[in-house]
């Protein structure tokens, strides 16, 4: 049934009024998915990061490994229908505060490219708040673009 695995990075870095805390809302979100249509198999632990841009506050990051019968699309369409259960909106600056980001990373089909999706996530390799926790839950899953396991991908951006 759960046909495919995913690795999904999670990002916060505004408070909620119910859930409080990035933190606080990174744990909510890793709940919502396990409520999904998905089973979560293997959860980081959140990191806190540096903000990006013109946004002021710090980000919370995890990553998760998760089963699904969705395929990327439908995948991205459940993702979404959470980051809104959280309230954000979808218009706006790209490096706006957001109460949550959920993006796919990788999938084990391979690669994906489809209007507003694909897969594997353009940015994830310059990104050391994915690399890290994802690199501590899934060291051995490779890229398919450049073939480098998560490991690898993490130790040459430290590196750089
Ligand atoms: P951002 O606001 O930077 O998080 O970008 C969100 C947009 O990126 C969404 O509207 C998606 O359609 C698009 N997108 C493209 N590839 C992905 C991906 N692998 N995971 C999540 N969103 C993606």
């Amino acid at each position: 049934m759960a046909k495919s695995r995913y690795l999904i990075a999670l990002g916060s870095n505004v408070p909620h009024h119910r859930h409080g805390s990035p933190r606080k809302v990174i744990a909510a979100a890793l709940a919502a998915l396990g409520q999904s249509d998905l089973k979560v198999e293997k959860v980081s632990r959140t990191i806190t990061s540096r903000p990006i841009g013109p946004s002021r506050r710090a980000y919370a990051n995890a990553a998760a490994v998760v089963r699904s019968k969705l395929d990327p699309p439908e995948l991205l369409a459940a993702l979404q229908a959470i980051e809104r259960q959280f309230g954000r909106k979808r218009r706006g600056q790209p490096w706006r505060a957001r109460v949550l980001d959920l993006d796919i990373v990788l999938w084990n089909g391979g690669t994906w490219v489809s209007p507003g999706l694909i897969v594997p996530h353009s940015a994830f390799r310059e990104r050391l708040f994915v690399l890290g926790p994802a690199s501590k839950i899934a060291g051995n899953w490779r890229d398919p673009v450049t073939g480098l396991s998560l490991r690898q991908l993490d130790a040459r951006l430290r590196r750089s």
